[in-house]
Parts: structure tokens; sequence; C-alpha cells
């Protein structure tokens, strides 16, 4: 069914109805073994951390849905991330976004390091950053586009061509554009990543992870990976991510649109001092991204003058839930530097920009008037003077 959109797709697929019973639903079988009814030849599951029908459908649905062959799904997307880093070995080295996410700058800064699997940070939107941290043992290219939570935009194409050349894979988080928005395997990916607790799911209701890949050899070893490490989406969950994915282009879009009129109402206000959204023209990566995606998403960063700032208008908001995630039906307002980010060291956020004024907002399905009418009154409680040192300075100019 490769030849609908996705939008299409997202609801007919392989698994729309039950073979066996015609039910419009995926089965939940909730069952960890299966009876075998000869050794010689043994069914095709035999235990649900192997292979489990339901996991499957939503494997199946996010392979075809991100154009790959085979698709993975995991008990979170660290889960996800972290086995796919596994297909690494003693001795590896890895470039990686420098503002990636938390969880991520974790697992390769704290643990990966541990077993002789080194990193090197680098901005990945300057192509010569990324091209000099290569090392004859580097093994793979970690991109994150857009990023957290700074939004910055990486060029895939050129990253996954520069990848090639120096015999390397390239793995790409997908979680902020879900594959209604872009698709990093058509442009050079080797392996696509989801937290699907985000847009996919998108109820927060869920955690979990996918993975995608168009690449036999690294289908073959996740698969081995996978039922190695053990760290299986169990059946319930698969089906709530099923359910989740056939409303993803609806709520995307929705909130995308919404996220927009924020960004400008934002941007035009006195007490903020920088709006993150990859869907201005004035967004160093507005090019790049409108070339490898359909939309800028519905995520966008904010800063405000200073913490105490940020603890007023967070006081004081009255719509969007103050917690950490993202890509759910209710918009969430959260603060990197406490929440996400609070596993990097202070030191590292501040190199990143991650400062103790910046918000992020993922809009949700609100009507984002009210959105903005509840910004405005919240803006009411912030100290209203600007920064000194800012004085004299225009906007424009900075
Ligand atoms: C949330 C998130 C993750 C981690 O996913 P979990 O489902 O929370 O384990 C990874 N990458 C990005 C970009 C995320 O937003």
């Amino acid at each position: 069914m490769t030849d609908y959109s996705l939008q299409t797709r997202l609801l007919h697929n392989d698994h729309k109805f039950d073979k066996q019973t015609g039910a419009v639903s995926v089965p939940i079988q909730q069952a960890s073994t299966f009876h075998q009814i000869d050794f010689d030849e043994p069914g095709k599951y035999d235990y649900s951390r192997s292979g489990n029908p339901t996991r499957e459908a939503l494997e199946d649905a996010i392979a075809g849905l991100e154009n790959g062959t085979k698709g993975f799904a995991f008990a979170s997307g660290m889960a996800a991330i972290s086995t796919s880093f596994m297909l690494l070995s003693q001795g590896d080295h890895v470039v990686i976004s420098e503002d990636v996410y938390g969880g991520t700058f974790r697992i390769i800064h704290d643990v990966l390091h541990r077993f002789g699997i080194d990193h090197t940070f680098v901005d990945m939107t300057d192509l010569h950053s990324v091209a000099t941290a290569i090392r004859p043992n580097t093994k793979l290219l970690y991109i994150e586009t857009p990023s957290n939570p700074l939004l910055k935009i990486t060029d895939i194409q050129a990253v996954a061509k520069l990848a090639k050349a120096n015999d390397c894979l390239t793995f790409v988080d997908n979680t902020f554009m879900t594959p209604a928005l872009q698709q990093p395997l058509d442009l050079g990916a080797d392996l696509v990543l989801h937290s699907a607790t985000k847009f996919i799911a998108g109820h927060s209701d869920v955690v979990a992870g996918l993975a995608a890949t168009n690449n036999q050899e690294v289908a073959e070893k996740l698969s081995f990976l996978q039922n190695s490490f053990g760290s299986i989406l169990g059946a319930h969950d698969s089906w709530l991510v099923l359910r989740g994915l056939k409303t993803l282009h609806c709520r995307l879009n929705q909130s995308a649109a919404s996220a927009l009129t924020i960004a400008e109402f934002l941007a035009k206000h006195p007490l903020v001092e920088e709006v993150y959204y990859p869907g201005f023209t004035a967004h160093p990566g507005y090019f790049t991204h409108t070339y490898q995606s359909k939309g800028a998403g519905a995520v966008l960063s904010f800063r405000l003058k200073d913490e105490e700032a940020v603890r007023q208008l967070t006081k004081h908001m009255e719509i969007p839930v103050y917690a950490v995630s993202l890509g759910a039906v209710e918009s969430i307002l959260s603060y990197p530097a406490r929440m996400s980010h609070a596993s990097m060291p202070p030191e590292e956020r501040r190199k990143r920009g991650i400062t103790d004024g910046l918000l992020r907002l993922s809009v949700g399905l609100e009507n984002p008037e009210d959105l903005i009418e509840d910004f405005k009154q919240a803006f009411q409680y912030l100290d209203q003077r600007p920064k000194v040192a800012d004085w004299g300075i225009s906007r424009e100019a900075k």
C-alpha cells in the first residue's frame, strides 16, 4: 500500500483488519508463549520477547510509514536508542549532535563510555565540524533534527553522504517530526528512531520506542539485539501506539498550525528575548528544513529574561500541562534546564544555549487563541523591565 499518501496509509495497511475474524482493530495478543504443534516445524511465534503478533503489527506499520523494510518496537524511546547503540563495539567512535535529548546524552556520555565506545559532540548544523570530527574508528553519525530544545536543523542528506563516504552509519532521531513530516530513510539515513511516547502515540498514556531501517544488515543485527536485550514493547502498549498512529496526521497538522500562530505571538512580545521555531523564514535552518520536511512541527522554544521570569510564567499559565514530555493532545510547557536536560551538567547546558530563561512549548489541540490569551494574562505577572544589558540593542539587531 505504498502508493497512497501517508495520511491514508496511517489507516489502511496490512493490519487494517484481523485476517481471522475481520475485526477492524488489531487483536491484543496478551500471551507470553505460544503452543508448538510440531517441534520439527515450530510456528512463527514461540515466545513474546522474540515475537508477538500485536507488536509485529506495530513494527510493520512503522516500517511502512518510514519507507523502511523492517520495524522494531521497544519499551521506550531510550530502549530503542540504547539497543541501537549496541550495534557498536568496543573501540568505536560516534559523532553526535551536541544538543541531543538529555537521555541520549546520558547513555552516550555516562554509559557507553565505560564500555570503550567514544564520542564527539558537534554542532551538526555545521558540516565542516562534522567532517573534522570523523576519525578512522568512527562508525556512526547520530542526528537529531530539529534538535531539542533549540530546534536546530541538520541537513540529513548531507550528513548521510558524509557517513557513507566514511563507511559510517547514520541514525536519525525523528521524534519531533514523525514520518508524517519527515522520512529520513529516503534522505539516506540507515536507521530512524522514535520516542513513540510523544507525537506517534500522542495521548500521554504510554511510553514506547520505535525504530525502522531499510538496511538489511542493520535489520538483522537489530533483530538479534532486540531479542538479546529484551527491552520490547508489551502487547497492550503496542496496541495503544497503533491506535495513536491513526490520528497522527490530523493531530500533528493542527498542532503545527497553532504552533506557528503562537510562535508569531511570542516573537512580538516585549518580554520574550528569542523564539526558536523552524517555521520562521528567519530561522537559520529554514531552507534545509523546508527541503527535507513537510512542516515545522508543533514544538517551539522561547527565551525569557531569567529563572524568575520562568517561575512567574509557569506559575500563572492555566492551560498547558507543566511537565516533561511533548507531542501530546494537551499542550505541554517544560523547563529544559530543570527537566529534560537536568542530567546535563550546568556547564554543558550553558555551552548549548540551554539557559535558565529557556522554556519549551509543545502545542496541543487546544484553540490557539485560548493559549495566546493564557500567555497574555500570565505575562502580566512578570517583571516588565527589560534586562539592563539589552538596553540600546534593537530586537532586529540580535
Ligand atoms: C522523549 C525523547 C526521547 C526518549 O524517549 P522515551 O520514550 O522517553 O524513552 C528520545 N529522543 C527525543 C527527541 C525525545 O523527545
